[in-house]
């Protein structure tokens, strides 16, 4: 058994006993789910749903253990606790419940009328499950990045494993509480453990990878799923800046936004504003409003505050503070409270005048640290985005006409205008990075869509086309019997098309409606012309 990292708990002293799973049970357990949905237990939709009926009812009985697991680990208030996290799951379950009927529901593709050859066909696309899919959160939000993908997981109809974070036991113990409590053993089962265990597991073979955490990790899991050509989803993270332009149109509500993704989980959190850009000429006025937001939510110890969290352990509490000592700039007065290894406390800390190349600027921060750069034109800030990796989000507070000029610059997992965070509370909306911060996508039908198969099936008749029409598919294509083949072969299945040339002819077919399928006529009539009659063959 590895060597548990878990010793102090920021919300209270209680120690948490997180018994991690045998390494000698954990291929059973896969092999187990993979009987299960080889067998067909998740073929029923009705049973998915009364699954995931029986997650809601569990869910809500264990309210208040799984917020007091947070706050255990987290020091994560139970306010907080809910709208970051039991309140999405319970979200989603509905968002589920209500629509799963009609995201299941295959997509009827029309067939592209130009396409002669598919006349009097069918086809559809069909959301079939990929099988066992393996789910691995990481501690920051440890109810959410668990339960969130492992419902798209159970409606598109898998069987699923799920590894909690190590690094925050107290949730990783009620998550499995929860799970065994009220899920079926052939649907759901939870591995728990360190590294030792999630290697052990990761030489399974899944049908899909789903992980949540660095990208250090998540190159490991991607290489585990190359070993078996499955589908991976990463969550990462990285550095997501956000930038105050000169003509934003108020900075109150710019420094609370910004100021509550610096602070909300103490900074421990993936789309927090990593740094900011701010615009010279609003610089010396933002930053004040940023301290006073800082107070306003948490007062003028937010030590005190039972809505400030802790770092979630005395190795990454040790990483940020090594990275605060190592800064070139300016700190900024925000509070009188000092960083206390003892609580795993680091106060919100402001610092000025970061150069691109500090030491705060190397990392994804993931603390309650906010580095102010500088800049004069939004081209500067534009660049200095692009300079680095794309991050997993990006926040612009300005007009719209710079805003835009931002976005379409640069790239990132998703953007918001004039706010921050917010995006990743849009479950009707995808969710996930782009490069290095991540692979793929989730939430509400997006996750659907990650965790199932999109299978075309095509139906098409036996007795058309007629078998002398029908031997054009296939040889003998040579000999002057067969050469109609070849011409006629084209129109019908990618038909030469009026638009594909530079006349103005086939410019100004496209202004008439259902022109792609009248352009096709002049090279089916051509083909038919230059073409030895179709009965020729009949005769061969
Ligand atoms: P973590 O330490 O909890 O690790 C995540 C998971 O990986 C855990 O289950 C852990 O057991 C497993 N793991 C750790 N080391 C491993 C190894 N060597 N081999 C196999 N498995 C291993 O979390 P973390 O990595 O500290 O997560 C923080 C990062 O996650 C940040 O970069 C953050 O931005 C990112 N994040 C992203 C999202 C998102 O939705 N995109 C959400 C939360 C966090």
């Amino acid at each position: 058994m590895a060597e548990k990292e878990h010793t102090i708990v920021p919300g209270q002293p209680g120690k948490c006993e997180l018994e991690y799973t045998s390494i000698e049970t954990i291929s059973d357990t896969v092999s187990a789910l993979r009987a299960s949905f080889d067998v067909g237990t998740m073929r029923d939709v009705g049973f998915r749903k009364q699954q995931l009926r029986a997650l809601l009812k569990g869910l809500r009985e264990d309210k208040k253990d799984l917020l007091d697991a947070m706050y255990y680990d987290l020091h994560k208030s139970h306010d907080e606790g809910l709208y970051a996290e039991y309140n999405a799951v319970e979200f989603e379950i509905g968002q589920y419940l209500d629509n799963m009927d009609k995201w299941l529901k295959p997509n009827k593709n029309a067939l592209a009328m130009e396409q002669p050859a598919f006349l009097l066909s069918k086809s559809e696309v069909r959301k079939e499950p990929l099988g066992v899919v393996v789910i691995i959160g990481a501690w920051n939000y440890p109810l959410r990045l668990m339960m969130l993908p492992a419902i798209g997981a159970i409606a598109a109809g898998n069987t699923v494993v799920l590894k909690p974070s190590e690094l925050s036991p107290h949730t990783a113990l009620a998550v499995e509480s929860l799970v065994t409590r009220c899920m079926d053993e052939s649907v759901v089962r939870v591995v728990q453990g360190g590294v030792t265990e999630t290697t052990v597991l990761l030489k399974e073979k899944f049908d899909h990878y789903f992980y949540t955490g660095s990208g250090s990790v998540g190159k490991i899991v991607a290489r585990a799923a190359a070993e078996h050509l499955s589908g991976i989803t990463l969550e990462l993270g990285g550095k997501s800046p956000a930038i105050v332009h000169a003509d934003v149109s108020d900075l109150v509500p710019t420094a609370t936004r910004i100021m509550w993704s610096k602070l909300a989980n103490s900074g421990q959190t993936c789309v927090a504003t990593d740094y900011l850009l701010v615009h010279r000429s609003v610089k010396d006025k933002l930053v004040p409003l940023l301290v006073e937001a800082v107070t306003g939510m948490y007062g003028k110890s937010p030590r005190e505050s039972p809505d400030y969290g802790r770092i979630v352990n005395a190795r990454h509490w040790n990483r940020i503070m090594d990275m605060l000592a190592a800064t070139e700039g300016t700190q900024i007065a925000v509070t009188n409270d000092v960083p206390d290894e003892s609580e795993l406390y680091i106060p919100p800390i402001i610092v000025d005048g970061v150069r691109p190349d500090d030491a705060l600027m190397n990392d994804e921060l993931f603390g309650p640290i906010l580095p102010i750069i500088t800049y004069d034109t939004l081209d500067e800030a534009i660049g200095l985005v692009n300079s680095r990796d794309q991050p997993l989000s990006l926040y612009v507070f300005a007009k719209s006409d710079s805003a835009e000029a931002v976005l379409s610059h640069t790239r990132s997992g998703v953007a918001t205008v004039n706010d921050t965070m917010f995006s990743l509370a849009s479950q009707t909306n995808p969710f996930g990075g782009v490069g290095p911060s991540g692979v793929g996508r989730y939430h509400g039908k997006f996750s659907l869509d990650t965790f199932s198969h999109h299978r075309l099936i095509m139906k098409r008749p036996l007795w058309f086309p007629t078998p002398g029409v029908d031997s054009i598919r296939g040889p003998p294509f040579t000999g002057n019997a067969n050469s109609w083949k070849t011409k006629l072969g084209r129109q019908l299945v990618y038909p030469r098309l009026w638009s594909l040339s530079d006349s103005v002819l086939g410019k100004l077919a496209t202004l008439i409606p259902f022109w792609r399928l009248l352009a096709t006529i002049p090279g089916f009539v051509r083909a038919l012309i230059q073409s030895k009659p179709i009965v020729q063959c009949k005769n061969n």
